[in-house]
């Protein structure tokens, strides 16, 4: 195998009770992210995620979503304590919210499919050639040049585009083996994987650690009994595995996904993608190959600026009073 990944990742849209067009994008996604997942084969491990939760304004949020035609339809509905029982194997209180569009996906079915042919190779700097741009490797010798570059290197990003404003968060997951349920999220979440129970994640910011760690497991168990409390129980004395890596998130929020901020032209970025990656990245993706291509993009203008990666530039500007002029 190619690249490392989690046994399991649940495709669920962020839950925008202001049914803006943030709820709009992240609807449009879940749609385009689900088509695709289902055309690879062993990709999709189930349908569905169980949103249990977390607060008592969920009760209204969990509504108005599942009341609102931004999703397709059917995509989701308010789930009653007795479906909710009979989905995740115990009682659970408070409202949910049955995602049935959800799905619960295997990392690594999806990048054998999509990057079988790729040239691996680490990059450690774009340079601007006078006619386009080159890829530097490590040692200094030039890997590749050409007229466009899309940077999509997760927190990589980071040392490659200097003027984007990334922050690491580290987080980890939690593997029970021989141990199951269908998927549920609350802030926390756990989904059966062949490798056996995945929960968890532990989010800590401005850590780049990719190291396990036997507290962090402890952590996990304690948000998997926030959730779903009877199978913490079950699980607190099995043998953990796990795995660390580093999401990468914005001040916003929200992913970049366009031109590089303070890059050379032709320079594109499509990063911070948070927590919702598996959802995110096919739409965003064709969004910024629309871009480089010149063609008209999947997204309409209102999405697409939520996204523009100059935006914290001109906010910046704004701020300090100063027009904002073009890099
Ligand atoms: C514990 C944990 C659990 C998660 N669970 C979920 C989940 O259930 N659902 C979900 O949607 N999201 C989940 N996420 C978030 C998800 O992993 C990210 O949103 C997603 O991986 C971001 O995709 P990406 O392609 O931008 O970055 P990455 O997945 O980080 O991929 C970047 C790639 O670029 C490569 N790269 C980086 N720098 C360079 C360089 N200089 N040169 C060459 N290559 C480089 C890396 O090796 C890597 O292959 C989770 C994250 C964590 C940490």
């Amino acid at each position: 195998m190619l690249f490392r990944s989690n046994p399991a990742a649940l495709v669920t849209p962020r839950l925008d009770a202001g049914l803006g067009p943030l709820q709009g994008l992240f609807a449009q996604a879940l749609a385009r992210a689900g088509q695709l997942y289902d055309a690879i084969p062993g990709a999709v491990l189930d349908h569905g995620v169980m949103q249990l939760a977390r607060q008592p304004k969920d009760a209204d949020r969990f509504a108005r979503i599942a009341a609102s035609d931004l999703f397709e339809a059917s995509a989701l509905d308010l789930a009653d304590a007795e479906s909710v029982a009979r989905w995740t194997g115990e009682k659970v209180a408070g409202p949910a919210l049955a995602q049935h569009a959800a799905r619960v996906v295997r990392p690594a079915a999806i990048l054998e499919a999509w990057l079988a042919d790729v040239r691996l190779e680490t990059v450690s700097s774009i340079s601007p050639t006078g006619e386009g741009l080159a890829l530097m490797g490590p040692s200094g010798a030039e890997l590749w040049r050409g007229d466009m570059v899309a940077v999509c290197a997760g927190s990589g990003a980071r040392a490659l585009i200097p003027d984007a404003p990334l922050q690491p968060v580290r987080g980890q997951i939690s593997i029970a083996p021989g141990r199951s349920v269908r998927a549920a999220a609350w802030g926390g979440y756990a989904a059966s994987s062949p490798e056996g129970l995945v929960f968890g994640a532990t989010h800590d910011r401005d850590d780049a650690g990719d190291d396990l760690r036997p507290s962090d497991h402890r952590r996990n168990l304690q948000t998997l009994g926030e959730g779903l409390p009877r199978l913490a129980r079950e699980v607190e004395t099995a043998a953990l595995t796990g795995r660390a890596s580093v999401r990468v998130v914005t001040p916003d929020r929200l992913p970049m996904a366009g031109p590089a901020p303070g890059g050379a032209p032709g320079l594109f970025v499509l990063t911070g993608l948070g927590s919702r990656g598996f959802c995110l990245a096919p739409l965003l993706a064709e969004h910024v190959a629309a871009q480089i291509l010149g063609a008209p993009s999947p997204l309409p203008t209102q999405m697409a600026d939520l996204l523009d990666p100059d935006r914290f530039r001109r906010r910046a500007m704004r701020r300090t009073g100063q027009a904002a002029v073009e890099p």
